[in-house]
């Protein structure tokens, strides 16, 4: 297979952040994956492709699709719709601006428009 070469390896060279260690003899845990949550919750209104159907689209939200899914389920419950999470942004269906600014400051959101 490959020969390896210890002594080029920039990843064996990179030190750990925290404590200063090579990487490779860094003790640290892991860092937890955690999404800062953002403040401001940007919506816009959409025209979905099959029959311009509208859809309201909180976008530039943080790509973490355990998060988004978990955001996105309290919201579809609390506007009563069905929706979808995905990429950074959650789609709920049909114009529910209104709803969202009274529901999304619940969940420690500023909405603005998009
Ligand atoms: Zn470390």
């Amino acid at each position: 297979m490959s020969k390896i070469v210890y002594s080029t390896d920039p990843a064996l060279q990179a030190r750990c952040p925290r404590c200063k260690e090579l990487e490779i003899s860094c003790t640290c845990a892991p860092t937890p994956k955690v999404v800062e949550p953002p403040t401001v919750a940007k919506l816009r209104l959409e025209k979905s492709g099959r029959g311009g159907k509208a859809v309201t689209v909180i976008f530039d939200l943080p790509n973490d699709p355990a998060w988004l899914k978990e955001l996105a389920g309290k919201l579809k419950k609390a506007c009563g719709v069905g929706g979808t999470a995905g990429a950074g942004r959650i789609e709920i269906q049909g114009d529910q601006r209104e709803k969202l600014r009274e529901v999304l400051p619940k969940h420690g959101f500023k909405t603005v428009k998009g």
